[in-house]
């Protein structure tokens, strides 16, 4: 396999992209849909999730040999959803180290095999997706690593797009790098909280970044309007939510009405926005 020139591309100094295709997990043989992302260090390089099939990430391998001389010492799993790491198993047996959230193992334990199953994929094999060689990022103590003249920091975010979410801090370039806590274009995905979503998009927000890496959909250099627009959907989701809640009617009866002034405003809205609002019910019903 050939690397090709526009697999990835460098965004900003050093650090490379490779853009996943804007669909939904199934009938994706491939599985290359979600973001994959290398930062380049004078030591080694780092590896931010590895795609959903391994298919993909020999590509990526490849693609990376082409383009740095240098190893990879660390691969980073922003979240433990199957696409944005079943590639993993391709460099599993190199002498890599993979930084999880602290919740990374107990939640492949309890969802890996739904989850595999629920997108299509072979749920028999899934313990082949867990690693030796772990780094845990827990909640109180961001981890710091020197890839050479190149620091990086890494932070275990609350409860929001998964209860596994990590943050990667780029110092030198003001850059974020934020899995699934973070969609552009694409719409934004709720899985485990609906606060916990608004409550990073805020703090994000306020962190004033100069370049913000989305799971999907393209980087963005201006993080300020697309977090505004992130949030601005988030809270109309929570606050019309809440609002049908008060009013004694049920979620089946609202899957088509909540939120829906945003369809124009997102890609492939219809194929997430009804689980959106299902989570979000369920998680509002139970408040004061
Ligand atoms: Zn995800």
């Amino acid at each position: 396999m050939a690397h090709s020139k526009d697999f990835f591309y460098e965004f900003v100094e050093k650090s490379y992209i490779h853009l996943g295709q804007i669909k939904n997990y199934k009938n994706n043989a491939v599985n290359d849909i979600s973001n994959v992302i290398f930062l380049e260090g004078n030591k080694c390089n780092m590896l931010i999730d590895t795609s959903g099939s391994t298919q993909t990430a020999k590509k990526i391998l490849e693609n990376i040999n082409a383009i740095s001389k240098k190893e990879i010492c660390y691969i980073v799993t922003t979240h433990g959803h199957p696409d944005h790491y079943l590639g993993s198993t391709v460099f599993k047996h190199r002498r890599i180290k993979f930084i999880v959230h602290e919740n990374f193992n107990r939640y492949l334990k309890t969802r890996i095999k739904r989850d595999l199953i629920n997108q299509g994929f072979d749920g028999s094999d899934s313990l082949l997706y867990k690693f030796d060689s772990q780094i845990p990022v827990t909640n109180s103590k961001p981890l710091k690593i020197d890839l050479g003249d190149r620091v990086i920091f890494i932070e275990a975010l609350e409860k929001s797009h998964t209860n596994n979410d990590l943050l990667i801090f780029d110092q030198k370039n003001n850059l974020v790098i934020l899995g699934d806590t973070f969609f552009v274009g694409h719409v934004p995905i709720v899985e485990a909280s609906i606060n916990g979503m608004i409550n990073v998009t805020d703090k994000f927000i306020k962190n004033n970044y100069s370049i913000c890496v989305p799971g999907h959909g393209p980087v963005s250099f201006n993080c300020k309007k697309d977090l505004l627009k992130q949030l601005e959907y988030l809270k109309l989701l929570k606050k019309d939510t809440l609002e049908k809640i008060k009013n004694n009617s049920n979620l089946v009866k609202e899957l088509d009405n909540i939120g829906w002034t945003q369809s124009h405003k997102w890609d492939i809205f219809d194929m997430y926005h009804r689980s959106n609002i299902s989570r979000a019910w369920k998680e509002l019903e139970w408040e004061d």
